[in-house]
């Protein structure tokens, strides 16, 4: 079977900037596939990259489609080099949606990627906005149906966020959680007042990457030292770093995203062959990548933790 495809750039504004540890976010840019196979059937995919976090940049994406043969086969697609790993994700979940319809797959692959009403099970986590503004936009998550909440640290200063969070606690209902994400923005000694303030304040479901990358040794350390539950994103951007974190030992929380983190076949079979603690999350994709990774994230997810998908209030439309 041979295949052809046309590619499309996309521009998405966020209704009000994002405000990270990396910095403002104000516009997601990315890339639509459509993929044909020889009897005129489509399949779309999306590259989503997140330069920043350790995918390619838009414009490698846009140089990779442009030399990419004009027809080519699935061994074309399995051949991309892992420095690609949006281009990775994006070709393979295209074809993967080609291959299901063409009834080569199980049913109930076939049925998650014809639509998305299987998702119907999966738990959201809503993201809340930087800063003072989270003390009353949770309350829009909450009406919608989401008890998990995710809030940015290592922002601003900690003095501050320690006062907001104090009140966010002491705002939210007792059945919320709340996931704190630093961005590996803070010092040793910052995490650790986090993790202290965390494992008291008892709404904590995880902090997510308290340290950069390279400090990986002291993250792990302090997994072992607080009832908080640590999970490494930034970290285990891409597969191969997922390995190596999980090959150096680490059994705490995983975040992946799906979009920038390669091939979702071989991410599939690693999460498969390994008892790992899962949790599915946003590149703010649009919606082709984002029913993809959420088939991933029915599949593969820990039952118990929501995905990190509840950002759909942080743009106008899709
Ligand atoms: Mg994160």
């Amino acid at each position: 079977m041979t295949y052809r495809f046309e590619f499309n750039p996309y521009q998405r504004q966020f209704r009000h900037p994002l405000t990270t540890h990396h910095g403002i976010w104000k516009v997601r840019e990315g890339i639509i596939l459509r993929l044909m196979d020889e009897a005129g059937r489509i399949g779309w995919g999306e590259i989503a990259p997140l330069p920043w976090f350790g995918s390619e940049t838009l414009e490698q994406a846009r140089q990779f489609c442009q030399q990419f043969p004009s027809q080519f086969t699935s061994t074309d697609i399995f051949s991309i080099p892992a420095e690609l790993p949006a281009c990775q994700f994006g070709f393979e979940s295209a074809w993967d949606v080609l291959v299901a319809r063409d009834g080569r797959k199980s049913r109930i692959e076939t049925e998650n990627t014809s639509q998305s009403l299987s998702h119907a099970s999966l738990k959201y986590s809503y993201l809340l906005p930087t800063g003072e503004a989270a003390l009353t936009a949770w309350q829009q998550g909450w009406q919608q149906g989401d008890r998990t909440f995710k809030w940015k640290i290592g922002v601003t200063s900690m003095e501050s966020e320690l006062r907001w969070f104090d009140q966010l606690v002491q705002a939210l209902p007792p059945s919320a959680q709340l996931r704190l994400d630093a961005n590996g923005g803070l010092t040793q000694n910052q995490a650790e007042q986090w993790l202290q303030v965390a494992d008291q304040a008892g709404i904590v479901e995880f902090m997510e990457q308290p340290l950069p990358p390279e400090e990986f040794d002291v993250i792990k350390a302090m997994q072992d030292q607080y009832k908080t539950a640590i999970a490494l994103d930034e970290s285990v951007a891409t597969l191969n770093q997922l390995k190596t974190c999980y090959q150096q030992g680490w059994r705490g929380i995983f975040v992946i995203k799906a979009a920038i983190a390669g091939s979702p076949t071989q991410l599939r079979q690693f999460c498969q062959a390994h008892d790992i603690d899962v949790v599915f999350s946003s590149v703010f994709e649009r919606a082709i990548a984002r029913i993809a990774v959420l088939n991933l994230a029915v599949e593969l997810s820990h039952p118990h933790r929501a995905v990190g998908f509840g950002v759909n209030h942080w743009f106008v439309e899709d």
